[in-house]
């Protein structure tokens, strides 16, 4: 499975996250995460980091100003802008007989300003496009690549030209795609990348495109792929074999649409599939972590059935596959997870048994050894649990607690004593203005210490939570680490009348560890109290000193 033989070319990561990756909806980052981004793509070993387009964007000058302070350990960072505007012969072009003079033309200027080792000029390789969104001849745009790259590999930067549109426009009329190459090549650039901007191309054309790429020049050949036909990865791995040694791909597979290459499982199939080094084998332990970590910082749910990353991505759940991994590790998984840093789970559910309940303790590397009759009881306790509307399966924190409190001499890092909770609509002049108050005041025990304290919130369960908190706080100082990442809300059995129940899961962490906890009740309050006590009391026995 694994393999530390290095495959026939080398390969050069080139991480697009913070350019490319910014165009996923609903993705928005701060100069400082960026920042963050950076740093740890740089500890990963990826070799370039794209930082942005300093031309169009006013937080990407920022990022790279603040880039030069304190410049990346290892990776080349790189700038990125567009080939110089059409209009007349390139020696007259105003764009770069300005820079030219006076090192003074908006956006080559700009990408210039950014004073990084590397720089990537997007310029078409569509003869179609040329003609329709270019509005200018085929002619044109070839001295509108030379003179863009030419410009920017006088002033030292390395330069990759990322051939946009390339695989649509090969199948249209290749001889001129490759011409689009050949000019970017002939002006010195290292590195020529062939994009599937629309996402759409099949691998058989990647294949193609890259064979003739690489035949029709002497640089070095890119990949950049987005995720349309769902096989960017497919098509990076694709691409690699046919001769490209330069993967440009996003964490966690960000981009927009449907995303681009995901860089996470482009490193994991390279080094765990096809043999290829890309990064160490400690840096790859860390791929799940950094998955993590970005998702974190970018505020979105990590998807558990991320491929290698993911919660899922070594769970199971039928009682046989348990029965064999119990016997034989690897049995029902492709790769070792902890090549990745991810980790085989066992999942708890009703059909769950006492060689179940065993194998799960054992998975979560508990530290809890339970006798035969010990387990057997705890595997009834959770079908019971779960009959009265708990699901652990996806609550793997609650459930060792579960296995804590059922051994004799467990003490509670805490108690709650008591709890009370005022809400307030407060009607505004407008609909916009009406608003919710909550406030609550909860009596939490630590040892022989009973400390009351209040806090408000938008809502009853965010008030509760910053009391207990704020209450748990004064003895456990580095809960101010764990943050709530997920809460979910599910209504159970809607036809049981009274017993209708409410059942909360809540996915905490506390920047390196992700942990769930669930909770259930007849009241929604109560269910996110059982699950946010189990979030915090997890986090106190497992690494808070206890
Ligand atoms: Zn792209």
């Amino acid at each position: 499975m694994t393999s530390s033989a290095a495959g026939p070319n080398p390969v050069h990561l080139y991480d697009t996250t913070l350019r490319d990756g910014l165009g996923m909806e609903g993705l928005s980052l701060s100069v400082e995460d960026k920042i963050a981004i950076a740093r740890r793509l740089d500890e990963l070993g990826v070799e370039y980091v794209e930082g942005g387009y300093p031309g169009s964007n006013p937080k990407d000058a920022e990022f790279f100003d603040r880039m030069r302070e304190t410049p990346l350990r290892n990776a080349k960072l790189v700038a990125f802008g567009s080939t110089r505007r059409a209009g007349g012969d390139g020696a007259s072009d105003p764009g770069v007989a300005a820079v030219r003079a006076a090192g003074s033309a908006p956006a080559l200027a700009s990408v210039l300003a950014a004073e990084t080792p590397a720089a990537t000029l997007v310029g078409k390789s569509s003869a179609e496009q040329v003609r329709t969104v270019l509005e200018t001849t085929e002619e044109e745009n070839l001295a509108m690549i030379a003179d863009s790259v030419a410009l920017l590999v006088e002033r030292g930067r390395e330069v990759i030209f990322d051939a946009e549109h390339f695989f649509d426009g090969f199948a249209d009329d290749p001889q001129y795609a490759i011409a689009t190459l050949r000019a970017a090549a002939g002006a010195g650039a290292r590195t020529v990348a062939l994009c599937d901007t629309n996402g759409g191309s099949l691998p058989e054309d990647v294949v193609r495109g890259v064979q003739e790429a690489t035949r029709a020049v002497d640089c070095a050949v890119g990949i950049h792929v987005h995720n349309d036909a769902d096989l960017a990865v497919a098509n990076t791995l694709l691409a690699v074999q046919a001769g490209a040694t330069q993967v440009q791909a996003c964490l966690n597979g960000w981009g927009e649409r449907c995303g681009n290459a995901n860089i996470i499982s482009v490193i994991a199939n390279l080094q765990l599939k096809l043999g290829i080094e890309v990064v160490s084998r400690e840096q790859l332990e860390r791929l799940t972590e950094l998955s993590h970590f970005a998702s974190e910082l970018a505020n979105l749910a990590p998807n558990p059935q991320q491929p290698y990353v993911g919660t899922s991505a070594f769970a199971h759940k039928a009682g046989l596959h348990v029965a064999a991994i119990t016997k034989s590790a690897g049995s029902y998984t492709h790769v070792d997870p902890g090549a990745v840093g991810n980790v085989e789970r066992v999942l708890v559910s009703e059909l769950s048994g006492r060689r179940n309940v065993i194998a799960l303790l054992a998975e979560q590397d508990a530290g809890l050894s339970l006798s035969d009759g010990e387990a057997s009881a705890l595997a009834d306790d959770v079908k019971d649990r779960e009959a009265r509307g708990f699901q652990y399966e996806s609550a793997e924190a609650s459930f060792e607690l579960l296995a804590r409190r059922s051994l004799e001499g467990y003490v509670a890092p805490f108690g709650l004593e008591d709890f009370l909770i005022v809400e307030r609509r407060r009607p505004g002049g407008g609909e916009a203005e009406n608003e919710m108050q909550a406030e609550a005041m909860v009596k939490v025990r630590v040892g022989e210490t009973l400390s009351q304290t209040a806090a408000d919130g938008n809502g009853p369960v965010s008030a509760l939570d910053a009391a207990v908190r704020r209450a748990l706080l004064e003895s456990f100082p580095d809960l101010d680490r764990v943050h709530l990442v997920d809460y979910k809300v599910r209504i159970i059995n809607p036809d049981g009348g009274a017993d209708a129940a409410v059942r909360v899961l809540i996915e905490s962490s506390d920047g390196m560890h992700l942990w769930r906890t669930v909770g259930a009740s007849t009241d929604v309050v109560e269910a996110s109290w059982l699950a946010l006590q189990d979030a915090y009391e997890y986090w106190i026995v497992r690494w808070g000193g206890m």
